[in-house]
């Protein structure tokens, strides 16, 4: 998920999260609005599979691994966060990670790389790195630090834990620096923003996604999935083989719905007036609503 220079965590109400965005936008005040606003948030582990934990705050799910070999984080939220998200960590019987990992450059997903990967290796495909550093400079200490510093194109293998962990580049889906995590004897996934469990998905096509590409993806990644696999969504809670696929008839009737209607000549206007199937006004309630999703979609199959 992305908001630009930030992002909203999404168990706030979205009454809630509109007033942090405009609030936000005086920057003059930014800096106290950044602590306030994690000051309530909890971070909370759960067993996932193996060695591996999901750990649940603001912003994208994490995944750890916690073993023989230290502890090794798949994402870490937001710098506020740290030390909440070490303490769990902690209470594992994990230290401090030997190895970062970002499933995509969002900050909602790299935003704790300042504090919890200064000394420790940071992994991420190269597009990752790209988006981050942008423009700025290196000169800064802590934001070079900060930067994904172990980059791969394809695929990557760690051998961590007593298992391989297959890291795998999924291109113009949710984003161009997506990747995916496949934890071969733990029987677990960690999808990064190519699940968002229950709700629309956010793609960001500003920064290099694509719907119809994120949708083959998706299918791509239940075609290698066996059935009792757990599984790691980018927000949302913990999932099933069945949950995933639940994921993808929504997808795909939702976008079809919306491909349909561009073939016969609707705007975004008129399938705005004409919404989606009630039975997906649940999936609306995230950070994503039903207009946001339509616009998304409709903007993805125009371009
Ligand atoms: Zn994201």
């Amino acid at each position: 998920m992305y908001t630009h220079t930030f992002a909203i965590p999404t168990s706030l109400p979205t009454v809630f999260r509109w007033a942090v965005c405009c609030f936000l936008s005086t920057s003059s005040i930014a800096f106290a609005a950044e602590a306030d606003r994690f000051a309530a948030v909890q971070v909370v582990a759960q067993p996932v599979g193996g060695n591996v934990y999901m750990l649940t705050g603001a912003g994208g799910n994490i995944g750890v691994s916690v073993g023989e070999d230290g502890t090794l984080i798949i994402d870490d939220q937001f710098a506020p966060l740290a030390e909440r998200i070490q303490q769990a960590i902690d209470e594992l019987g994990g230290d401090k990670p030997k190895i970062v990992l970002n499933t995509h450059f969002h900050g909602d997903h790299v935003g704790g790389n300042k504090a919890l990967g200064q000394d420790t290796p940071i992994i991420a495909h190269e597009n990752a790195r790209k988006r981050l550093l942008g423009k700025r400079d290196t000169s800064d200490e802590a934001f070079r630090n900060s930067l994904p510093w172990i980059t791969f194109d394809d695929d990557l293998s760690l051998h961590f834990n007593g298992e391989e962990i297959e890291i795998v580049h999924f291109p113009t889906g949710h984003t161009d620096t997506d990747c995916v995590l496949f934890f071969s004897k733990s029987n677990v996934v960690h999808m990064g923003d190519h699940f968002f469990n229950g709700r629309f998905p956010f793609i960001d096509l500003a920064g290099g996604g694509d719907v119809a590409s994120y949708i083959d993806n998706v299918q791509t990644i239940i075609d290698r999935l066996p059935t009792d696999v757990k599984i790691i969504p980018g927000h949302g809670p913990l999932a099933t083989l069945d949950d995933l696929k639940a994921f993808k008839a929504m997808l795909d009737e939702t976008v079809g719905i919306i491909r349909d209607g561009i073939g016969v000549g609707k705007d975004e206007d008129k399938l705005q007036a004409e919404g989606l199937p009630d039975k997906y006004a649940e999936a609306g309630t995230g950070f994503v609503n039903t207009k946001r999703w339509i616009a998304i979609v409709f903007e993805s199959l125009t371009r």
